[in-house]
């Protein structure tokens, strides 16, 4: 019998993990990405003598990618080098406090005792916590199929409680921590989908335990490294990846699936799509009327999502050694600035600014006596209440000044420099309204509400990518393509 064959719309991680899963299985894979090279959200550019990673710079869960790997029967080692970050991210408080995150639990405790001692239990407290949750959802919300209501009714009543969904993170890490310092360290970690820590639910506290106990890792020559291994790994299974090619509209006959018509005519016929692409974009622009029916592509583009960003990439002149890889230069008043972006609508008008300097691990990255800041403000996702085009170079502004009054004041010596604004991510990778991480993560049991990675109203249409289980983030991304090829494969041997 012919093998199976599948097309992937879409070259993120989550597409290209998806085809790798198939295709180790001998299914016939076509990968069709818009863009030049692969990677989606996950981009890079060079400049100026400078490269800089344009999406993701923070990479955790490294046994995500080590399985990824394996189920392809390979080794990651062989494609890529992850080294480990320490200290996971410098934080800079306006008074001038510096606090380094880092794994090592001796020296996290030692910093704590110095900045506020009776913290220290409640520090320890929260970790625990934290762990607890990873325990009890891991196998329900993030490396399972997606959860539905006999998931939950397999949920003790005490495990469900302890997960925390009806108190937000911010209650979670004041019941437990006092120190201002520390409560806005613990509460960022909600940023890491997007979210709003004095919305989103407690269980995302899952986050911390994720970095905080099991690190943060750097693929030596920039995350980017990531995206081409992944395009090493599914070309030597086989899979043909055509890049510069949008796709145009899923192809649909009695109902099911059977193709791909591409934007120069051609068309690929398969026996499965996944799209991914995100999926309020796939209901605008993929999907013939009769699927995206006017009510169904209303119902996708008005869900809530989570955060955008607004970007600078800097070539900097000087070295600045006080500087990690990673660093946080918090405003004085993080609830407002959460306001700003979810209530309000527009960028905080005190914003919290993080810089990754990835020259710190690889000089190459910049011209000898420089620096490649990526420094990144998390913005409101494509709200029309803010016009980027004309406001842009205004922010800017701001966010140079922000640094500049925590002692970094690099106007005067950007050599080279690329602005992203939420519109930019949405044209460029296909991100509805420009999230940063598909979904909305601010409401309780948020992982009930993201699309099936198996469509339910297309037979032969699979979703994988940040818009759908288990979420947003390069690992997660990269587990949503293990489900949907999981299932294809199920669903055919059925
Ligand atoms: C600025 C920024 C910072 C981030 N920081 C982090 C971080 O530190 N850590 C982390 O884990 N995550 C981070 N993320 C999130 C992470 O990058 C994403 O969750 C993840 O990469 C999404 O992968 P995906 O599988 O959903 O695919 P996507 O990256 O969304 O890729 C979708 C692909 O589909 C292609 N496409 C769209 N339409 C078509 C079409 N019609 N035809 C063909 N191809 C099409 C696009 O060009 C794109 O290549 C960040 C994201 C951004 C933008």
């Amino acid at each position: 019998m012919a093998p199976k064959q599948v097309t992937v719309i879409g070259a993120g991680v989550g597409g290209l993990a998806a085809a790798i899963r198939l295709a180790a299985q001998g299914v016939r894979v076509s990968i069709i990405e818009q863009n030049a090279t692969v990677g989606g959200k996950m981009g890079q550019i060079e400049r100026d003598g400078f490269r800089w990673d344009t999406g993701p710079s923070v990479i955790t869960m490294r046994h995500v990618f080590e399985e990824l790997f394996a189920a392809a029967g390979r080794r990651l080692e062989a494609y890529l080098t992850l080294l480990p970050v320490d200290p996971l991210t410098r934080y800079f408080y306006r008074d001038g406090t510096v606090l380094d995150a880092t794994p090592d639990l001796r020296r996290m405790v030692r910093q704590i005792e110095a900045l506020a001692p009776e913290d220290v239990e409640g520090y320890l407290a929260f970790l625990a916590y934290a762990a607890k949750i990873h325990r009890i959802t891991g196998p329900v919300f993030i490396y399972g199929e997606p959860p539905s209501l006999s998931t939950l009714s397999k949920t003790s009543p005490l495990q469900f409680l302890a997960v925390d969904p009806w108190r937000t993170m911010d209650q979670a890490v004041t019941r437990r921590v006092r120190s201002p310092y520390l409560r806005k360290l613990l509460d960022r970690f909600a940023t890491y989908v997007g979210a709003d820590p004095f919305q989103a639910p407690a269980t995302l506290s899952v986050i911390a335990h994720v970095e905080l106990s099991g690190g943060v890792w750097y693929p030596q020559g920039g995350v980017y490294r990531i995206a081409q291994a992944l395009e090493r790994l599914a070309r030597e299974l086989g899979v043909a990846i055509q890049t510069g090619m949008p796709a145009e509209k899923i192809l649909v006959r009695d109902g099911r699936a059977i193709g791909v018509r591409l934007a120069d005519g051609a068309t690929i016929p398969a026996d499965a799509v996944i799209a991914n692409v995100d999926v309020a974009t796939v209901y605008q622009h993929l999907l013939p009327p009769e699927i995206a029916t006017p009510a169904r592509r209303r119902r996708q583009a008005n869900r809530p999502t989570s955060c955008s960003g607004f970007i600078l990439l800097l070539g900097v002149e000087g070295e600045h050694p006080r500087l990690a890889h990673h660093n946080i230069f918090f405003s004085d008043d993080y609830r407002a600035e959460f306001s700003d972006i979810f209530q309000r609508g527009r960028p905080p008008q005190e914003p919290t600014v993080y810089v990754a300097i990835t020259a710190k691990q690889d000089p190459s990255h910049a011209p000898p006596g420089c620096e490649n800041w990526f420094v990144l403000v998390n913005a409101p996702a494509g709200d029309k209440q803010f016009d980027w085009q004309r406001n842009a170079a205004g922010y800017r502004e701001r966010v140079l000044q922000t640094l500049a009054r925590h002692g970094y004041d690099i106007r005067g010596k950007i050599r080279s420099e690329v602005r992203l604004t939420p519109d930019d991510i949405a044209r460029q990778t296909g991100a509805w309204r420009g999230a940063l991480y598909g979904l909305s993560s601010n409401q309780a049991l948020n992982a009930f509400r993201r699309p099936h990675n198996r469509s339910r109203e297309l037979p032969g249409l699979y979703f994988a990518g940040g818009t759908t289980h288990p979420g947003g983030g390069v690992p997660m991304a990269a587990l949503s393509g293990k489900v949907a090829g999981e299932m294809i494969l199920r669903d055919w041997a059925e």
